[in-house]
């Protein structure tokens, strides 16, 4: 396989600083990480490369070496094929050496796609995939919280086997049962111990005889299942609920990974969401704006609220029904924020059109004349 360049594959000049390489590693291997790619080998692949160029690139001694001599000093197929090259950094010593660096970055989502690098090329059963679903609520059911089923299809351990495999369990001849290979290389920079996860019993330390047929040797079989979640009062899109253990079996018997329910919100014709609290739109008359009076408002999840509109309001002013928005999460109620519109007909009937021609020419009821400068309206206002 065709080497690339080491400052080509982290996309820094030759002169970047140790700053800009390792920032420029960790955006890659953050995106390329194969927890987050589970099961794509391109992603894979990029991971690995990456993470060679940035082992040679962060220290100044190797990255002295390869400045001059290029992938030659790296110990490759130039440099009597021992040691550094592709095959030899496998993806164990690319997890170890992300981890390394930015295991305390990884945080959250460590623990949300599977914990992988953790459990990888260590002995023993493999921890099963995580599971992603969505679940869209209406404002209603946050409102009062609600408890809803889900169809999930997810690998289950096998019941034909009982999860193991097979029969005749017989421990790993090809690594005594360690889950792990060591492998001691020479390269032009030292020695290097690679160890790397068993081909063989893919790291569970142990093998089968006889695989078995309803799960083909994997221990797990895909099963669809329905499944029952409580959402609790005042959830957010963006707000996940884990169902531990939901999502799929490991193999042979490992532990199962988690059903992650990630909330989403369904838009409501009357209601939007702000926060705790909840906009509404009304329209008043013209005559309750100017002298005040009641307004009845409708209420997420039925019934009425009584609003009285203070005599002087503009349209476009909000008014404020407190706690009657949304619960919250951590206790408390939000607020009904109000913006009241003035309704103007765009058709009228001769009585009204009697009504309001007198009010065309109220002295009272003219706007301010638009373009009056800043010191005339001060002095209409002591005037006034
Ligand atoms: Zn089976
Ligand atoms: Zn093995």
């Amino acid at each position: 396989m065709e080497r690339r360049d080491y400052y080509e594959v982290l996309g820094v000049p030759r002169e970047a600083n140790e700053d800009a390489i390792k920032k420029a590693y960790r955006k890659i291997a953050f995106e390329q990480h194969p927890d987050r790619n589970p099961g794509d080998k391109g992603a894979e692949q990029k991971f690995k490369e990456a993470t060679e160029a940035y082992e040679v690139l962060r220290d100044p001694e190797k990255r002295a070496r390869y400045d001059r001599f290029g992938h030659a000093a790296t110990g490759g197929a130039a440099g009597g094929g021992q040691g550094f090259d592709v095959s030899g950094f496998d993806l164990a010593d690319a997890l170890r050496a992300f981890m390394r660096d930015f295991g305390g970055d990884v945080g959250g989502f460590e623990d949300l796609f599977g914990g992988g690098g953790a459990t990888r090329g260590g002995r023993g059963a493999r921890r099963g995939d995580d599971l992603r679903v969505h679940l869209k609520l209406t404002l209603e059911e946050i409102a009062t919280g609600v408890e809803k089923k889900l169809r999930v299809k997810h690998l289950r351990a096998c019941a034909t086997c009982k999860g193991r495999g097979g029969t005749g369990e017989t421990v790993c001849d090809q690594c005594q049962g360690r889950g792990q290979v060591r492998r001691v290389q020479q390269s032009i920079f030292g020695q290097f111990v690679n160890i790397s996860t068993c081909p063989k019993c893919g790291g569970e330390g142990r093998t089968v005889d006889q695989r078995c047929a309803a799960c083909g040797g994997d221990g797990r079989v895909s099963q669809s299942e329905t499944l029952a979640v409580k959402v609790p009062p005042g959830v957010a899109a963006g707000n996940f609920i884990p169902l531990r253990g939901m999502g799929d079996a490991g193999p042979r018997g490992g532990p199962a990974g988690d059903l992650i329910v990630f909330i989403e919100e369904k838009e409501h014709p009357l209601f939007v969401r702000d926060h705790d609290h909840l906009r509404l739109e009304v329209p008043i008359g013209f005559a309750t704006a100017v002298l005040g009076g009641p307004v009845e408002l409708p209420l997420l999840g039925g019934g009425t609220a009584r609003l009285d509109v203070p005599a002087g309001t503009a349209s476009g002013q909000v008014l404020r029904l407190r706690g009657k928005g949304l619960p919250g999460l951590q206790g408390g109620r939000g607020d009904l924020l109000v913006r009241v519109i003035v309704w103007v007909p765009t058709r009228v009937g001769s009585a009204e059109r009697k009504l309001l021609e007198p009010l065309q020419d109220a002295p009272g009821l003219k706007p301010p004349r638009p373009g009056k400068s800043f010191f005339e309206r001060a002095k209409d206002a002591f005037a006034g």
